[in-house]
């Protein structure tokens, strides 16, 4: 997927902060975070939304490294929330699958 952004994270063509890197994924943090940490958490495979989700491992391996990342940052007692954000109602900007890691401070419900 040459036009897509996350894409070029992994190719290394676009800068990045990148917190965490194996064969299968990415984590990095978002250039606008809404809390103290926002990391993006995605598959180094171009899915281009949760609805093209359908390989089980991709889907565990993007949560076993959300509770890594939230033990190595140390978030994971006082707590964090995932989000992903599916199509123009869900409020997805950028059509690679990404989940939103957000932490450090109280976070409200209901989203907006
Ligand atoms: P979403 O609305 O779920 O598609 O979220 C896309 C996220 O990507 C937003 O939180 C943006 O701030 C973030 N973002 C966009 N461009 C970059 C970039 N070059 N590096 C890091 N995060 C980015
Ligand atoms: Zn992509």
């Amino acid at each position: 997927m040459n036009e897509c952004l996350f894409c070029k994270i992994i190719n290394h063509i676009i800068p990045a902060d990148i917190v965490y890197e194996d064969q299968e994924v990415l984590a990095f943090r978002d250039i606008q975070p809404q809390a103290p940490i926002h990391l993006l958490i995605i598959p180094k495979q171009h899915i281009t939304t949760l609805n093209e989700l359908t390989d089980n491992s991709i889907a565990g391996k993007l949560l076993n490294t959300v509770q890594k990342l939230a033990a190595e940052l140390n978030i994971a007692n006082d707590g964090y929330r995932t989000v992903i954000n599916c199509n123009q109602h869900g409020g997805q900007a950028v059509y690679h699958l990404h989940l939103h890691l957000l932490a450090g401070r109280q976070l409200q419900w209901p989203p907006g």
